[in-house]
């Protein structure tokens, strides 16, 4: 270990040299207080920048007690530190130069709150921040004044000011720690309350815009309000007695005219498997971790999915008990999601009839006089969905503004009227008897056990050129697998480009283990189990500062969209 000072000169000494003398600073560096570990060296200043890692003793940033006694506190409190050095250090200047020279760049976590690999807080209380540096040049020729001034003093001030407790007032440490427990004991409480989602009283919904996550301008906003017939009060450590709306277990429509703020309730539904941090207006609400939204997808890829429960053969004599297919149709593609996620262990189903294939949820009586039975491959959800919740225990959650046919099988209605919620089960009920649809239940038979899946090895193909195996990210919803191009629009619970980078280095390790005789669920439990038990740093190089968790169902369903992927 060298110190500092020794740093400073070293860099300094580099000055004009060629960009490779820079390989020379890799390794670990005492600092006071802290220690800075180069992990990674660029090759050029247009190259990803460099890895950087800082590792912060407990006795250094000297958080409070509190915060660490909880691992629910110490993630809330994770997020706040990462995102507090990731902006501080996008308003810093840059040394000039070219290409990255002087940036410095930390993943920030979003609105949400999950594990992820920036900054990690020990239970011991000790911090490790990992970030990349942009080492500084001008064309090839290095910077080594401005680098030492980057490393030696811009970096170690950042690490001050946003790192250490006492940068921040101890009540904006104590709130995100808190809020972040608070949104995991709402969430555990729903199971016993038989509750699939929760959301409080006061709950801002609706974001800034369709590409921002964060809350909508107060001044126009109409903050949530449960009815009283759904209201439901749920003591939690922090808040005290939270009140709000509960969605009971079974079938539940969010009706109610356009624009009146369905698809933006359940969008929050959908985000409501993560935590949110404090003043994102999502923090008190909650869904079971395991409510899958689902869609249609036409064009994605299926491999070997049995969607018999929902499309009988096909015209041109396609078995559909083991359905592949490189392009799938919006009814073929909404069913294999819905097969798909049931096998992945998914406990509840959200869909919204804005992303749904209409021949998918709906045959109504005309249709049915019109087509018949025996030249409509299709059985709609419509017809399954009782079965689901009865015979499997899936509840399901519709934002419907179009069919009224559901109002035969709900358990619950919920109406948005000007953004606020209604429940109108009883007179959904009165609706249903008055006017009779007249239509016929189409099931030819009960619904298909779930068939066992094995992925095939070597279907599964990481590498590219030279390379074994090579993953890249390029944004939150585009993965490159090897040679392939993988979409994951359609999962549209995954929500960062750090959880795309989680997903993308764990079918890696998901691949390591398929042996030709594992079906997919327990390859699941695998990986998911190892990640549960040694954390996100199993992934990638180990030190990798851009990794987010991920839920089994997105890891399942980035396996199944991958082209080429066969299974048995
Ligand atoms: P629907 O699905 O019923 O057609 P949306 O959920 O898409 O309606 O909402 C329509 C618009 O209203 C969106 O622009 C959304 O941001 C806005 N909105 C939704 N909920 C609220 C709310 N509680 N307060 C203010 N605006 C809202
Ligand atoms: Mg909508």
């Amino acid at each position: 270990m060298s110190d500092r000072s020794v740093l400073e000169e070293r860099l300094k000494a580099l000055e004009g040299k060629g960009y490779p003398a820079y390989k020379s600073i890799k390794g670990v560096w005492q600092f006071p207080g802290f220690s800075l570990e180069i992990l990674y060296v660029q090759g050029d200043p247009y190259a990803t920048p460099s890895r950087v890692r800082v590792l912060l003793p407990a006795d250094f940033v000297r958080l409070p007690e509190f915060v660490l006694k909880e691992r629910s506190r110490r993630l809330g409190v994770a997020s706040f530190l990462a995102r507090a050095f990731a902006a501080e250090a996008r308003g810093g200047s840059r040394a000039g130069g070219s290409g990255k020279s002087g940036h410095i760049l930390m993943e920030s976590p979003g609105q949400q709150v999950m594990p992820q690999t920036a900054v990690q807080i020990a239970s011991h209380g000790g911090v490790e921040a990992r970030l990349q540096v942009g080492l500084p040049a001008r064309g090839r020729r290095i910077m080594g004044k401005a680098a030492a001034q980057l490393l030696c003093t811009t970096l170690p001030e950042l690490v001050e000011t946003t790192l250490r407790a006492a940068a921040h007032p101890e009540d904006t440490l104590l709130l995100h720690a808190q809020v972040n427990e608070d949104g995991h004991a709402l969430r555990s409480t729903l199971p016993e309350r038989g509750l699939v989602a929760f959301v409080a009283d006061g709950a801002l919904l609706p974001r800034r815009s369709g590409v921002e996550d964060t809350p909508m301008e107060e001044s126009h906003v109409v903050l949530f309000r449960s009815p009283d017939s759904l209201r439901v009060t749920i003591p939690v450590p922090h808040a005290g007695e939270v009140t709000g709306m509960g969605i009971p277990l079974g079938i539940t429509l969010i009706v109610g005219g356009g624009y009146h703020g369905k698809s933006t309730l359940l969008r929050a539904l959908e985000c409501g498997v993560y935590n949110h941090r404090p003043d994102d207006g999502r923090e008190q609400v909650v869904t079971l971790p395991d409510a899958m939204k689902v869609r249609a997808e036409d064009g994605r890829s299926v491999a070997g999915v049995d969607i018999s429960s929902f499309i009988a053969p096909l015209p041109d004599g396609t078995d559909t008990r083991t359905f592949s297919t490189a392009n799938a149709s919006g009814s073929t593609s909404q069913a294999a999601a819905i097969v798909e996620a049931l096998e992945a262990g998914a406990s509840t189903l959200l869909m919204d009839e804005d992303t749904c294939a209409t021949n998918f949820l709906i045959r109504d009586r005309r249709m049915q006089a019109l087509v018949p039975r025996e030249r409509e491959p299709i059985t709609p959800f419509l017809d399954r969905v009782e079965e689901l919740r009865d015979d499997g225990g899936i509840s399901s959650i519709l934002v419907l503004g179009g069919s009224g046919d559901y109002l035969d099988v709900a358990d619950t209605v919920i109406a948005m009227n000007r953004y606020l919620p209604e429940e109108i089960t009883a007179r959904a009920r009165e609706v249903a008897s008055a006017h009779p649809t007249g239509r016929l239940r189409e099931v030819p038979a009960p619904m298909a056990e779930p068939g066992i899946r094995i992925p095939d090895p070597d279907s599964v193909d990481p590498s590219r050129g030279r390379r074994a195996a090579s993953v890249k990210v390029r944004d939150t919803e585009t993965i490159l697998f090897g040679q392939v191009e993988l979409e994951l629009h359609a999962l549209e619970q995954l929500l960062s480009r750090a959880q795309a980078r989680g997903v993308s280095e764990a079918l890696l390790l998901l691949r390591t283990q398929m042996d030709g005789h594992t079906p997919l669920p327990q390859l699941l439990d695998g990986v998911m189990g190892q990640l549960e038990e040694r954390g996100l740093d199993i992934l990638g190089r180990g030190t990798d500062g851009d990794l987010a968790g991920f839920r089994r169902l997105e890891l399942a369903g980035a396996l199944n969209r991958l082209r080429g992927l066969r299974v048995h």
